[in-house]
């Protein structure tokens, strides 16, 4: 079974809904990357997405 990588972003902004899920970890980090971006205009790099944002599921 393959991992699937995760970002729930309700554990970081407590009234945002927004949940990605993908099992390409690149493709999970670049909609983080934009959902950050445009949903609350805060830049993160993809080492911080990676290591404090998303959970392998
Ligand atoms: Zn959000």
């Amino acid at each position: 079974m393959a991992d699937a990588y995760k970002l729930d972003c309700e554990s970081e902004a407590v009234d945002c809904r927004f949940i990605i899920q993908s099992e390409d970890e690149a493709e999970a980090i670049e909609l983080a990357t934009a959902h950050m971006r445009e949903g609350h205009d805060q830049d993160y790099s993809d080492d911080e997405l990676r290591e404090e944002h998303l959970q392998v599921v």
